[in-house]
């Protein structure tokens, strides 16, 4: 893996599909070599992975790990050297009366959303400081910044993440490593298949953009916070079409 250590690196967690998988194939286009994780669904990954290495000539690996699970975390990391880019992007939704929760699914849901940007940061940032830069892109939720009915869990998570991000980027900015967060707001993924078609065409309305945003318009964030100034750190950054 990665053994030419001059060729940017990046991990991707939750990169089988939808938003995660639209920002591999971004990074992998912009030639990165890519690390990149789902918990479930390998053999689709593993695909994915292939086509990226046929397509842009990088080197881009598979693994199957659960982002919510620390030792699994710790797993991953042991075959890294090096890491220039961590994007956090693993992540359930959990609709429901916040009575109607099980202490496990609550734990679920902030160990998927939030504890797992924990997991992943305390060992990228070693990684990181042996270069003296890095990004650390998290992908967050507009529901983190003004809150969901029946998403309590999951509004708390990404509130969570907005936090971490912002105090992570103050105490690794001496070390010239960026932490941002991009705050999605509907995203056209699997994650809203919950919804019908008529029930979409009605909050696509809400919406000032009147649609949906796509998982390429995200990737191209992500890939932009990848190549922003040193100086730009520690930001929330709305992708909602003006939705909040
Ligand atoms: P998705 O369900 O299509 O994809 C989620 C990905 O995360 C999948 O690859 C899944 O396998 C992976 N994943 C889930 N739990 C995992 C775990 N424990 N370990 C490793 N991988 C895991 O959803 P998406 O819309 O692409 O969501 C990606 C991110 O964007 C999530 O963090 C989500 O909260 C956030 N987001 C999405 C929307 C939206 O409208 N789609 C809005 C706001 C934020």
């Amino acid at each position: 893996m990665n053994t030419i250590k001059n060729t940017p690196l990046a991990l991707v967690t939750g990169a089988s599909r939808g938003i995660g998988r639209a920002i591999a194939e971004a990074l992998a286009g912009a030639g990165y070599d890519l690390v990149l994780t789902c918990s479930r669904t390998l053999p689709e990954l593993s695909g994915l992975a292939n086509s990226l290495e046929e397509k842009y000539g990088i080197h881009c690996t598979a693994q199957m790990a659960d982002a919510s699970d620390p030792v699994a975390m710790v797993q991953l990391f042991a075959s890294l050297d090096h890491l220039d880019v961590l994007v956090n992007n693993a992540g359930i939704s959990y609709i429901g009366l916040l009575t109607d929760m099980s202490i496990e699914e609550w734990q679920n849901v902030i160990n998927t959303n939030l504890s797992s940007c924990f997991y992943t940061s305390r060992l990228a940032i070693p990684l990181m400081l042996q270069k003296h830069s890095g990004r650390i892109i998290n992908i967050s939720s507009m529901w983190g910044t003004v809150g969901a009915s029946c998403e309590v869990a999951y509004s708390a998570a990404k509130s969570g993440l907005n936090g971490l991000t912002r105090a992570l980027a103050k105490e690794l900015a001496p070390s010239n490593i960026q932490v941002n967060a991009i705050a999605c707001g509907v995203i056209d993924t699997v994650m809203n298949d919950l919804l019908d078609a008529e029930e979409k065409a009605a909050l696509a309305e809400e919406i000032p953009a009147g649609r949906f945003g796509t998982p390429e318009e995200v990737a191209l964030l992500a890939w932009q916070l990848a190549n922003a100034p040193a100086y730009f750190t520690g930001q929330i950054l709305g992708m909602d079409g003006g939705y909040i």
